[in-house]
């Protein structure tokens, strides 16, 4: 898969059976449809609001690794972050969103030891 930012080729990494693609060039991070959910649903509770708040476009539209179709902006979590989703297909992170995304679910209480080890996994591969 292309990287929707910039082009370059995501490399696959996998943590605890779920798979992260990121884009060694830019740092963002692609994740398919329900690996979030995936990854923060095992301490429980619904992370990521059925109805996302849709977001004005600053950003540029990003086209969905897999089908190519122009994303949509939703904004997630009580940081209210930007992400693009292709519904069905999955979202896409912007350098260091993914890892706002997931203090922001430590704050919320849930998943400390899990956020913690991604956390460190991500620092591990965005070296910078
Ligand atoms: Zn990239
Ligand atoms: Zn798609």
């Amino acid at each position: 898969m292309n990287c929707p930012q910039c082009e370059g080729i995501l490399v696959t990494l996998e943590f605890d059976r779920v798979e992260i693609d990121h884009c060694p060039e830019c740092g963002g991070v692609w994740l398919d449809s329900g690996e979030l959910k995936m990854l923060l649903d095992r301490e429980g509770g619904d992370f990521l609001p059925e109805a996302p708040g849709l977001a004005q476009g600053k950003e540029k539209k990003r086209k969905c690794p897999i089908c190519s179709r122009g994303m949509k902006k939703v904004l997630v979590g009580g940081n209210r972050i930007l992400l693009d989703e292709c519904p069905g297909h999955g979202l896409w992170f912007d350098h260091g969103e993914l890892k706002r995304v997931l203090e922001d679910a430590c704050a919320q209480g849930r998943g400390q030891d899990l956020t913690d080890s991604l956390v460190r996994l991500l620092d591990e591969v965005f070296v910078p």
